[in-house]
């Protein structure tokens, strides 16, 4: 057998619950040279598994969970894990980026990646340690919300196993149910309803616990390289220290970046101000939280007490469950917000598909398309905390029947109420975006169009039209958030890069201290020497077989595309009053330097080029007229002549 490089424990775990049978199988070493981790890993492996007609609740659909060569290893920020599956919410390719110790668990237990395939009989939990893998039964678990099956599994296994866990909306298989992980910290794989893949399983939990070692190459080496840098990290995210990601609520505001009463609003100023960050900090906040192998600490931990919403400890809503909660509602109490947060992790959905199906909700019911008859008698009025705590509660349940409706997203909301609801109904492929506004940073709306998995903040990212400047990759500087030529480039280089950081499972928040540093750690962890265009290759290699998997799905170039709304209504008033992006000329850009076709299908020498050409025949073989022969590149971004 041929060495593997540093930084991986060499195992895959498969498990399958029809059988209850688990197996272990070597890494292999050239899935470790070309994917990395992670993300990576995710896609390669479920490609080579999966039909993609395979239905997302069915067994057949695998739920893998992946770390990176990273994790376990005193890099700062480094302690993430993956969960992919295709998705119950859009149909698609669907991914999870989850902080928390649980990647760190799975990691000393032995194991880089982990497959699930099959579905028990009946509730079963799953409990892996460095000794055995056990299949053990959980139908006391069974109606218990996320954080309550977590304390049990923990009593039932071991006191320092880090778990995940779905709660009812998982087990009821509601698409916008996530897997929350390390208990009371509520680390979610949120996005895409992988909750629900993992609630057709009948698998209410994953316990994980080890002592063992990332083999390390060059551990004096690394731990200069990371001394040399840990002051940096700290200063240039001492916002994320003081305010969390909540920081964001003032700035985004101002910026009109902070959606408002469904996307419609434009300025939301003292209400902003009652939910911000800063006000957490003057109030509920009891302290911070850290993912593992962190330094930073973005994580928030509050307390409430109050006769209106009782008491509550633990984590505290982040800038998206805020806006989501909050400025798409027009909620400024900021303990019901924080009320809100516990619910959702409790019952195990996604913050923020749930907070644009709250201000579709409310704005259908100012419409009259939803009515007192549908809600039990509640009114869904703009700024009432406790309407917004009832749907809340409701969609966690998917009681009563409206709510089930709208826990499987605005887009089949959308469909099933009729009534021109689409018209307000904000969402991409049937993913609810985050809270950032692409009418406010140009960038967002080709990276939400050409997400791989619905819009999704993972691979759309505006830090490049903030104040993050990337040198390496041709960005001295900020770059204007309202123009539109170079934004394609922008967003294709963006998501090769923050990809790798999913590959590695480092947090992209580190993205500041741009690649030297991730190149080092990679060297003196791994032994291999890799140079940043080999880096671009490996993101580049993983956003095109996402793409061949979703064109196998029936995705094409009229998916790419924003819902009415974002693309045709500007914001009334404030930072980015007037402004509509032009998505039209970015995705065209992106499409060319992708090199993909006018349909948005890779073209087979774009695959070959990423030794991906195996893949080729899986694609439909009609090639557009008209289409210019491809550029080549460079994978750092620099155009060459072919
Ligand atoms: S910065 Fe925040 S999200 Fe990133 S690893 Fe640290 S605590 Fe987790």
């Amino acid at each position: 057998m041929t060495m593997l490089p540093g930084g991986y424990m060499g195992k895959i775990l498969q498990v399958d619950l029809t059988t209850r049978r688990s197996r272990t199988e070597p890494l292999d070493r050239t899935l470790a040279e070309q994917y990395w981790g992670g993300h990576g890993f995710g896609i390669r492996l479920f490609y080579d598994l999966v039909d993609p007609a395979v239905d997302p609740l069915a067994p057949e659909n695998p739920l893998i969970f992946a770390v990176g060569p990273f994790v376990g290893t005193p890099i700062p920020l480094s302690g993430r894990h993956s969960v992919v599956a295709k998705s119950p919410l859009t149909g698609i390719w669907g991914e999870g980026d989850v902080g928390g110790k649980w990647g760190m668990a799975l990691k000393a237990a032995g194991y880089d990646v982990l497959i699930v395939t099959g579905a028990a009989d009946r509730p079963v939990y799953l409990w892996i340690s460095e000794d055995a893998v056990a299949i053990r039964e959980a139908g006391h678990l069974w109606g218990l919300d996320a954080f309550a099956a977590e304390e049990t599994i923990r009593r039932e296994t071991h006191a320092k196993a880090v778990t995940g866990t779905i709660g009812v909306a998982g087990e009821r298989l509601l698409p916008i149910a996530a897997i929350v992980f390390d208990g009371h910290d509520a680390r979610m794989a949120g996005r895409g309803g992988l909750g629900a893949v993992m609630g057709a399983k009948r698998l209410k939990g994953i316990a994980a616990y080890g002592r063992g070692a990332t083999p390390v190459r060059d551990p004096a080496a690394l731990k200069q390289s990371i001394k040399a840098v840990a002051g940096d990290i700290v200063q240039r995210t001492m916002a994320l220290k003081d305010f969390g990601t909540a920081g964001g609520v003032l700035p985004s505001n101002e910026l009109g970046d902070l959606p408002i009463r469904n996307w419609r609003g434009g300025l939301w100023t003292e209400g902003a101000q009652r939910i911000s960050g800063q006000r957490m900090t003057e109030t509920i906040l009891k302290g911070k939280y850290y993912c593992g192998s962190c330094i930073v600490g973005c994580g928030r931990v509050v307390e409430v007490d109050s006769p209106a919403h009782g008491k509550i400890a633990g984590a505290g809503p982040e800038y998206e469950t805020l806006a989501g909660f909050g400025s798409m509602v027009l909620v400024d109490d900021l303990e019901a917000l924080a009320l809100a947060n516990e619910l959702a992790n409790r019952a195990g959905i996604d913050t923020i598909s749930a907070g644009n199906i709250a201000g579709f909700a409310f704005e259908a019911f100012e419409r009259g398309l939803i009515t007192q008859a549908d809600t039990g008698g509640r009114e869904l009025r703009w700024g009432d905390a406790d309407a917004m705590l009832w749907l809340v509660r409701a969609l966690g349940t998917g009681e009563p029947e409206m709510a089930h409706l709208l826990a499987h997203g605005v887009r089949r909301a959308a469909e099933a109420l009729g009534g021109g609801a689409e018209a307000f109904a904000v969402h991409v492929k049937g993913m609810e975006p985050p809270f950032h506004d692409p009418r406010a940073f140009s960038s967002l709306a080709v990276g939400y169009a050409t997400s791989p998995n619905g819009a999704s903040h993972w691979a759309a990212t505006h830090v490049i039209e903030g104040k993050v400047a990337l040198p390496e990759l041709g960005y001295p500087s900020q770059v204007d958030r309202f123009a539109t030529v170079g934004k394609g480039i922008l967003t294709a280089k963006m998501q090769d890069y923050i990809g790798t950081f999913h590959t590695l499972r480092l947090c992209r928040f580190l993205i500041r201290i741009g690649a030297r540093p991730v190149l080092d750690w990679y060297r003196h962890v791994t032994g291999r020497e890799v140079d940043l265009d080999e880096l671009m290759r490996v993101g580049a290699r993983m956003s095109n077989l996402k793409r061949v998997f979703n064109v196998r799905c029936g995705i094409t170039r009229k998916d790419d595309t924003l819902p009415p709304r974002l693309l045709k209504e500007p914001r009334p008033e404030g930072g980015a009053a007037g402004y509509l992006p032009d998505l039209e000329t970015m995705l065209a850009e992106y499409y060319d330097y992708r090199g993909w076709n006018a349909d948005g299908v890779p073209r087979p020498e774009t695959l070959e080029r990423l030794g991906l050409g195996s893949e080729v025949a899986d694609l439909p073989r009609a090639e557009p007229s008209g289409i210019a022969a491809p550029e080549t590149r460079t994978e750092a971004g620099g155009r060459r002549a072919p």
